[in-house]
């Protein structure tokens, strides 16, 4: 008779076992200021009426599988062009992990420029793709010798562009993108999670390279419990997507629920407009602590790095005063001495600077 743990290591994929599950670290009574939420919810009115929407969804019914009334909302909402399709997932991670499970065939590539947002990697890596990382540029471009090389010979299904790039928060230059929206072989996914914040986008561009996907999610805009991602494009690739799609992937009070915020979206926009204007603030105080290298950020989110004291120490001495924010240190390369912190309300940025201040 084998032991629990043989019997686990003989059935188990090798690279499975390999992995490390996504850590979320405890935030209880902490200022949670580590995974781009939005700080902020709705005005107690605005609640109210959310509720009393809540009161009607029949939740003894299986949802409406193609949620055709929340995508026609979406469509609306996001200006997604007329002759485009859409798919819905439970947030843009189970996006990405449909398209991968969709393009896994053996020795096919998944590639992203790096460091940029791990579970591209992760979820290749339990597809059974193999991934390619494209280092960026000191300055956090697209290094574009390197990524025509790279897909020169890897030839990889899919690409992903996190536009917005995260951990590092700035926009790729939009000529460069296009250039790999040329040469790329297979699906370019431009990963707009961040879109609320930045001011740019592909969106437009759908239709005009058949290659092109654009990958959207309502959670950073103060809807992260909801899971809401959706993905835009031709119809063909869609379609194929939607075969793996689990058939009631999106519930039935998410539904009610993104339908409803969809018809709120002028206090979403003004909740993101005001997430920027005090990104510009924090931008600037930490710009002016002593050692601090700090970079400009088209995002809800900074990164910086420590000056003279150890980033590990910094994180874990905020973390001692209340205020948990992202520890990049580990990865080693560009983010080496960084740290991430989440745009917050005022009083939790400010809160946030006094322990940077002290810990420093
Ligand atoms: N894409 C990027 C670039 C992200 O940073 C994140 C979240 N950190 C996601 C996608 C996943 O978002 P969702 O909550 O929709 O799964």
């Amino acid at each position: 008779m084998s032991t629990i743990k043989e019997k686990v290591s003989s059935l188990v994929r090798p690279e499975i076992r390999a992995m490390k599950a996504y850590h979320v670290p405890d935030a209880t009574g902490m200022v949670k200021l580590d995974a781009m939420e939005n700080p902020y919810t709705w005005p107690e009115d605005v609640r109210q009426a959310w509720l009393q929407t809540l009161r009607d969804v029949a939740i003894n019914r299986y949802p409406d599988p193609h949620a055709q009334r929340l995508r026609a909302c979406l469509r609306a909402a996001l200006a997604v062009p007329d002759d485009m399709e859409l798919l819905l997932g439970n947030g843009s991670d189970e996006l990405i992990q449909i398209i991968l499970m969709t393009l896994s065939n053996p020795g096919a590539v998944a590639l992203a420029p790096t460091p940029t947002f791990v579970m591209y990697e992760m979820i290749a890596t339990f597809t059974g793709m193999k991934f390619t990382g494209v280092p960026l540029a000191p300055d956090f471009a697209l290094d574009m010798p390197a990524m025509l090389q790279a897909i020169e010979t890897h030839r990889p299904a899919v690409i992903f562009l996190a536009y917005p790039n995260n951990p590092t928060g700035n926009l790729f230059a939009r000529g460069n993108v296009e250039r790999i929206l040329e040469k790329a072989p297979g699906l370019v996914v431009l990963d707009e999670a961040y879109h609320a914040f930045a001011g740019d986008s592909f969106m437009d561009r759908l239709g005009q390279h058949d290659n092109l996907l654009v990958m959207r999610t309502l959670s950073k805009q103060g809807l992260a419990g909801l899971r809401l991602g959706l993905l835009a494009g031709p119809a063909a690739w869609l379609a194929e997507f939607d075969k793996i799609r689990l058939p009631y992937n999106i519930g039935a009070l998410t539904q009610a629920s993104a339908e409803f915020a969809l018809a709120h979206m002028d206090l979403l926009d003004d909740q993101a407009r005001r997430i920027c204007e005090d990104r510009e603030k924090l931008f600037h105080a930490l710009a002016g602590l002593p050692g601090v290298h700090v970079w400009p950020s088209q995002t809800n989110f900074i990164l910086f790095r420590t000056g003279k004291r150890d980033a590990d120490r910094v994180f874990e001495d905020l973390r001692a005063r209340g205020v948990l924010i992202k520890n990049l240190n580990s990865a080693g390369a560009v983010l080496k001495g960084c740290l991430r912190v989440t745009v917050g309300t005022p009083e939790e940025n400010d809160a946030f600077l006094k322990a940077l201040e002290a810990a420093l």
